[in-house]
């Protein structure tokens, strides 16, 4: 079940060495296209954009741009993502290969189903479950970069720690969107003495807008890894004191040992490509629900003339909410790690099977009642679990004049993660994204909590080929469930509409995952409420968390893109 409240951010906030496989890869048309720059950088922050930017200029790829902007990020944008936690990295080239690397945090060896029950059986309250050590999961983003770096990385790779180590020695000013999320982060963000000295004042209070913010210790665990390797963050010393205050942060409870972080592995897995109209969209598939939702969201909606239709039309919007509401009713069902539970990627993202699911939408009412359907491959009966919904990712693109492309998303899943502080930044609560209860009237849920298992993300970093095949997008977003909406909306604004990646990045927000259409205050679609209601829908306003990040190629050359309701944005070197 996909929660409509937000557990921790309030309204105002959302305004704003381990083993190496042969990685899959999925080959499109070859077509020559090099840009004729040294290429871009798009981020939720311009010091990150500037970080990868900075890569590029120095003869870097798009991964080692990619690599210098997470890091970075880690620094400047702690609420959001960072080395505490894991994400997702897409890489597509302009011969059309794709290769996707899984970089998602993954459950103690020891979690099991009852992992967030206590003793009578019932779930731990869920705010109670996020500021522990139940919630941490192995950090991925280092063992990611490292795999990427040893395959496409042309730096060396202490050269990518460069710019963070600066912005964490030197210092960095707390930006209007990181004070709000300091002000609204009490609780969490100050839950450790090291969060509480470093963003807040004696009284307690967030640091004003402007302060200059020096992390000397971020810096040196920075400057560690740099110099000796990403391993250095999982093994020996600096693994067992994590784990050591990770034990200590929940007395009493099991939570990750030091054997969790040192078997760690990031894994190159296949990319989940589709055909939507004339272009070929790649995105990454389980543990993540983003590809599929992403993919299914948008061949629903095939055999409708959205082109026709355009963005100013109601029925394009309720066309839109429809679509949604079937493809999440598939993924709260179906989706989940798949080195675990059979997830029928296949039968989910096969053309005929979404053209049965779109031919359920009607563009003249809305739909009763929708449930999940039966994609092919589907082995078991699955219920729907409880995955309370947060916000706390970044989104980021990077271009390399060869015209290779990253696009990768990190998170540590909600606004400070679990709030604890280890080495000068924020571990995860990524294990929130399991379901707290593993079955539900008889039935288990694929999302459940077992020992190694990475939790079920929405997190979508997608790459678009079009027919000549011309790698044309890069595009991903933050906040929760949304996401998948936002990088669906974007690529229909992109494809369908014809517009530019920041206007479609711009578009009205619409989230539709259940029986409710959520519209964004302030946004176009207010006015289309009564048609919205008369076709059918419930419609309430609400603030969401969007903050999208793209990039596009448009007249020969990458131009970037970054959400206006955010403070992201690009750097074209
Ligand atoms: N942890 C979430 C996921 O993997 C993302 C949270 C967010 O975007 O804010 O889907």
């Amino acid at each position: 079940m996909l929660h409509r409240t937000l557990a921790f951010i309030a309204a105002p906030l959302l305004l704003a060495g381990c083993t190496t496989t042969l990685p899959p890869e999925s080959t499109g048309t070859a077509s020559k296209q090099r840009a004729d720059t040294l290429g871009l950088v798009s981020a939720a922050d311009p010091r990150a954009a500037q970080a990868g930017a900075t890569m590029l200029r120095n003869g870097g790829s798009a991964t080692d741009a990619a690599i210098a902007t997470m890091l970075a990020l880690t620094v400047v944008e702690p609420q959001s993502s960072g080395i505490g936690g894991g994400g997702f990295y897409v890489r597509g080239e302009p011969d059309g290969t794709v290769t996707t690397i899984d970089g998602r945090e993954t459950a103690p060896a020891q979690a099991g189903p009852d992992w967030f029950l206590d003793a009578g059986g019932n779930p731990v309250p869920f705010p109670d479950a996020v500021l522990s050590g139940l919630s941490i999961g192995v950090p991925g983003n280092l063992r990611l970069a490292a795999q990427a770096h040893e395959k496409y990385g042309k730096l060396p790779w202490s050269e990518l720690f460069q710019p963070a180590i600066a912005l964490a020695r030197d210092g960095f000013s707390i930006t209007e969107r990181f004070h709000q999320y300091l002000g609204l982060g009490k609780g969490r963000a100050d839950k450790t003495e090291f969060g509480k000295a470093l963003f807040y004042d004696d009284a307690g209070e967030p640091l004003p807008v402007g302060t200059t913010i020096r992390n000397p210790q971020l810096a040196e665990t920075l400057q560690r890894i740099a110099e000796r390797g990403p391993d250095t963050f999982y093994d020996g010393p600096h693994g067992e004191e994590l784990a050591s205050a990770i034990a200590a942060y929940t007395p009493g409870d099991d939570v990750m040992a030091a054997a969790d972080l040192t078997s760690y592995e990031a894994k190159w897995r296949d990319p989940v490509c589709g055909e939507y109209r004339s272009y070929r969209i790649c995105g990454m598939g389980p543990p993540s629900s983003g590809a599929t939702t992403v993919y299914a969201i948008l061949k629903q909606l095939e055999h409708f003339d959205l082109t026709a239709l355009g963005p100013d039309s109601p029925v394009s919007w309720h066309l839109f909410a429809e679509s949604q509401r079937l493809a999440y009713a598939d993924r709260e069902i179906y989706l989940g790690d798949s080195d675990y539970v059979q997830v029928p990627v296949k039968g989910l993202t096969d053309p005929d099977y979404l053209a049965a699911r779109g031919s359920l939408i009607s563009a003249s009412h809305s739909l009763q009642h929708v449930e999940a359907g039966k994609p092919a491959g589907v082995a078991l009966n699955w219920a729907d679990g409880e995955e309370p919904a947060e916000n706390g990712t970044s989104h980021f693109v990077a271009v390399d004049r060869e015209g290779n492309i990253v696009s990768y998303t990190s998170t540590v899943e909600g606004p400070f993660g679990s709030g604890l502080t280890f080495g000068g930044f924020y571990l995860n609560n990524e294990l929130t994204d399991f379901s707290l209860v593993p079955e539900k009237d008889g039935h288990e849920v694929a999302n459940r909590v077992e020992g190694g298992k990475r939790p079920r993300s929405s997190m979508a970093p997608t790459v678009v080929y079009d027919a000549q095949g011309r790698l044309v997008i890069a595009v991903g977003a933050a906040g929760g469930g949304t996401i998948p909406v936002q990088v669906a909306k974007a690529l229909i604004g992109m494809l369908d509409w014809g517009l530019s990646a920041q206007d479609a990045i711009a578009l009205p927000g619409l989230y539709s995952p259940g029986d409710t259409v959520a519209i964004e205050p302030g946004s176009a679609l207010v006015a289309m409420k009564p048609q919205l209601e008369a076709l059918g829908h419930k419609v309430i306003e609400r603030q969401m968390p969007f903050k999208a990040n793209a990039a596009q190629w448009v007249d020969g050359r990458w131009v970037g893109a970054a959400d206006p309701r955010s403070e992201g944005s690009s750097v074209s070197e």
